[in-house]
């Protein structure tokens, strides 16, 4: 049978959508790539700028799309961060450790683009600010209304076969609530907003939070300011040899902040601190997508989603990539990428819409009985690869199950070095 070819909008020119683009061109599909920005690379272009709205509250901000850090080096190893006939070896700028600086990772993802024939598919400056069905009740019709900024301001409809989700997930801050939080009289920002330390020399600065940014930015900020201090909830022994920056004052979390600026925690101890930042995550935000509620989120859960990809009732014609949490991004994007690509042009066949639902009721069923709040959905079993295994097996090519099983092997002896040294 005949391949179908479909007009298929990739909304994001950042590393999802790049390989996005390109699964979907080798299938013959006719692709338009929609990029906010003036470049490839989406988080990976450090922007000096910050928003209006340290926070992220303020809805009508301007929105800076990256989450990068001046000093951030990469906290994978570069062997795992590439595509699987296109590593991260030497396609970048120079910085031959195995743990870059992120200018790497941004050269790497441009000489991608270039290579792979896509910079022509993509339209820079192009926000998308709504995708809808084009014609109620069709799943093959879509509307992609888009505007450009700048001086020549330009807005238009394009209808196209096929959307494919590719925004990121790291731009809409999800910040840390305790009683007092609003009134408190100090500056707060969230990591989103965090670019370099020296405005914090000579202040004591609380972090929240202990994930990745919240250990690098504490250690950056050492040097410069007059203490820094972690609260989280997590302060178990275990946890805290792992990740307990030194010289970094640790507490659990805030009970309350008061109008005297003191910050007191819930055992009851206290600090008088001059900024907090919040490095407590991000949300899934998808403000241009109108499905009546067909796909929705809630409480961090984007769903419904077949195999966190397709909605069922707008399958194979909507889908996400990239949207997996604990995995490695660029690999995990790939698998995605080949998997629409091959749906939307007929090689492989999706279960029935009811078939998928019962499949994400099971998922949502699973995250229960593992006792994992519904904000975690999306988080995949760490070390596993169940799920991008399960990926390749609708694929049918074994040496990405081998590239797999390498990426993990380096990952996981890497891991070891740096916990040895
Ligand atoms: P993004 O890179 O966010 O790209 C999304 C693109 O969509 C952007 O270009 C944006 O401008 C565009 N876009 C958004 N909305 C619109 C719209 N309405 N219209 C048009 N365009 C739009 N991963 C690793 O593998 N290793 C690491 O060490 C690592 N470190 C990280 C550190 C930080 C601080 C952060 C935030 C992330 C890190 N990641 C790391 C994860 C990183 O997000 C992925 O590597 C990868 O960049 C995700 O790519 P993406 O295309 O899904 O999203």
């Amino acid at each position: 049978m005949a391949k179908l070819r479909v007009k298929a909008a990739v909304i994001g020119a950042g590393m999802s959508g790049l390989v996005a683009a390109r699964e979907l061109h080798r299938e013959g599909h006719q692709v338009v790539v929609f990029e906010r920005g003036n470049e490839v690379g989406g988080t990976w272009g450090y922007d000096p700028r910050v928003e209006s709205d340290p926070l992220g509250l303020d809805p009508g901000r301007e929105v800076v799309h990256t989450s990068m850090y001046r000093s951030l080096r990469v906290n994978l190893p570069r062997q795992t961060m590439g595509f699987s006939d296109y590593p991260l070896l030497e396609k970048g700028c120079g910085d031959p450790r195995t743990f870059p600086g992120h200018e790497e990772v941004l050269q790497f993802l441009r000489s991608f683009a270039e290579d792979s024939g896509l910079v022509e598919l993509i339209r820079f400056g192009h926000k998308v600010v709504r995708v809808e069905r084009a014609v109620e009740g069709r799943r093959d019709q879509w509307a992609v209304e888009w505007r450009t900024g700048g001086g020549e301001e330009a807005a238009g409809v394009d209808v196209f076969e096929a959307v494919v989700v590719c925004n990121g997930k790291y731009t809409q801050p999800k910040i840390a609530e305790f009683p007092g939080r609003s009134t408190w009289p100090g500056e707060q920002l969230h990591s989103h907003n965090y670019r370099v330390p020296e405005p914090y020399k000579d202040k004591i600065v609380l972090i929240i939070g202990r994930g990745v940014s919240a250990t690098d930015i504490a250690k950056d900020i050492l040097p410069f300011a007059r203490e820094v201090h972690q609260a989280s909830r997590e302060t178990t022994p275990q946890v805290l040899e792992i990740t307990k920056p030194a010289g970094v004052f640790q507490h659990p979390m805030i009970a309350r902040a008061q109008e005297d600026g003191e910050l007191v925690f819930q055992d009851g101890s206290s600090i008088h601190t001059d900024v907090i930042i919040h490095c407590t995550g991000y949300r899934f935000h998808f403000p241009f997508l109108k499905t009546k509620g067909l796909v929705s989120v809630v409480d961090n859960r984007v769903g419904p989603l077949y195999k966190h990809v397709f909605p069922p009732s707008l399958a194979p014609r909507l889908s996400f990539i990239g949207i997996p949490i604990l995995a490695f991004p660029a690999q995990l994007s790939e698998l995605q990428s080949k998997w629409v690509a091959k749906v939307l042009s007929g090689e492989l066949v999706l279960p029935s819409e009811e078939e998928m639902m019962s499949s994400v009721q099971e998922h949502y069923q699973r995250i229960e009985e593992l006792g994992w709040p519904k904000h975690y959905t999306h988080k995949l079993e760490i070390g596993k690869f169940e799920y991008q295994k399960w990926l390749v097996g609708q694929l049918g090519l074994p040496s990405l199950a081998e590239w797999i099983e390498k990426t993990a092997l380096i990952a996981l002896e890497l891991f070891k070095l740096v916990q040895s040294s």
